[in-house]
């Protein structure tokens, strides 16, 4: 489905702080580019999946984005960052620090220390964990050697300096250890690097996803791709017993009798609507409307609230939902390239694992018709109270 991003709240929201500080963290890094940022040459991963790590002069708010990245990347991941004393010198180590930038080298760089840096711009959680995964190895999607099966860039929006960001990278040196997910934290917005006001660098193919990309949620894709760069999933292979995951979960590496489970799932076995805010919807033949509302809990500062709902319809049959946003105030407040305001994903696709559609815009009610039956439905907020008009059915 196509559908317009409204330009007049793109330019209410065009301070997008996330973005601005990543154009100035890849021209730095531009400037040393060499290829040696290689996933496909391991030594630029970490010994022991091991990052020894210490934390500079930043603020509280950093602090606490840091500390909410790792503590994901624990759960999900077998790479743990290990707390040292900023004299240790037992090897290499990586500095959390303010340098007015969000940035990060990519992998193991064997300099001694190396640094991220956060500053107060960036956004969140989200930008903490990106430029955490860029220290563990990985690089931006819109990268990838299989880009342009995804994306159309508009070059005539970039300035020539620019050019660079959206280079390929090559696939003799980078493996691409997962699908193409628009909906990566690694992946840049629509209008990164623009050169005018409101006008979009990269459009993707399928047009739906305009807002999806730019995103400050780490999805199972960017999890699923450190495990399998860093062998995580050795571990379950290796044990006799392991969990039986529905819906696309993955065997957790820190514990292979319960799930990694993709958004929209959850339980030990990804059988289960996730805990916490949300719902069952039961669908009927005739339609049924509900206001879905999700509100920002103060416990989730630095990062979004999420409720999970589930629509069911019986066995076997296609369900079909038309939604909006309730409000044209809070519509255009929070609709933006990335919606890292906040959004809705209802998990339409057929890959339980990829990042469908996200919407923050909806100028116009969707409407679509699936037969994922439970269907979820993420709502999540980083500050507004966002309310749904939801309509379904099964047929
Ligand atoms: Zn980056």
């Amino acid at each position: 489905m196509h559908r317009l991003v409204d330009h007049s709240a793109i330019q209410t929201f065009s301070e997008n702080h996330f973005q601005m500080e990543e154009i100035i963290c890849e021209r730095a890094q531009n400037k040393k580019r060499k290829v040696r940022q290689v996933q496909r040459d391991l030594s630029y991963r970490w010994p022991n999946n091991t990052v020894p790590y210490f934390v500079g002069n930043v603020t509280s708010n950093i602090k606490k984005s840091v500390r909410m990245a790792i503590e994901e990347l624990h759960a999900w991941t077998c790479v743990r960052f290990q707390s040292v004393n900023q004299r240790y010198s037992n090897g290499d180590s990586v500095r959390i620090v303010d340098l007015g930038s969000c940035s990060s080298p990519i992998g193991r760089q064997q300099i001694g220390i190396q640094d991220v840096s956060l500053t107060k711009n960036c956004w969140g959680m989200g930008t903490a964990i990106h430029e955490l995964m860029h220290a563990i190895g990985i690089e931006h999607t819109q990268s990838r050697s299989d880009r342009n099966r995804y994306l159309d860039i508009l070059a005539q929006n970039i300035d020539q300096r620019d050019l660079p960001n959206f280079e390929l990278l090559s696939p003799r040196l980078w493996a691409n250890l997962v699908p193409y997910d628009y909906g990566s934290v690694m992946h840049y917005s629509a209008d990164s690097f623009s050169n005018k006001d409101d006008e979009q660098t990269m459009l993707p193919k399928d047009r739906s996803f305009i807002e999806t990309m730019g995103s400050m949620i780490p999805n199972f894709y960017d999890f699923d791709q450190i495990n399998q760069y860093y062998q995580c999933y050795d571990n379950c292979r290796s044990t006799g017993r392991t969990a039986n995951c529905a819906n696309g979960g993955i065997p957790n590496p820190n514990n292979c009798q319960v799930c990694n489970c993709p958004m929209g799932y959850g339980g030990d076995l990804c059988d289960q609507r996730p805990e916490g805010c949300g719902s069952t919807l039961v669908a009927t033949y005739r339609w049924q409307k509900q206001k879905l509302t999700v509100r920002f809990n103060r416990n989730d500062d630095q990062y979004f609230t999420f409720c999970n709902l589930w629509i069911v319809g019986p066995t076997g049959r296609t369900i079909q939902v038309i939604y909006e946003i309730t409000s044209e105030s809070t519509r255009k407040q929070i609709c933006s390239f990335g919606c890292y305001e906040g959004g809705v994903e209802v998990k339409h696709l057929e890959d339980p694992r990829i990042t469908n559609d996200r919407d923050c815009c909806l100028n116009t009610p969707l409407n679509l018709t699936t037969t994922v039956n439970p269907l979820p439905v993420i709502l999540y907020t980083s500050g507004a109270t966002v309310t749904y008009d939801f309509s379904y059915r099964y047929l």
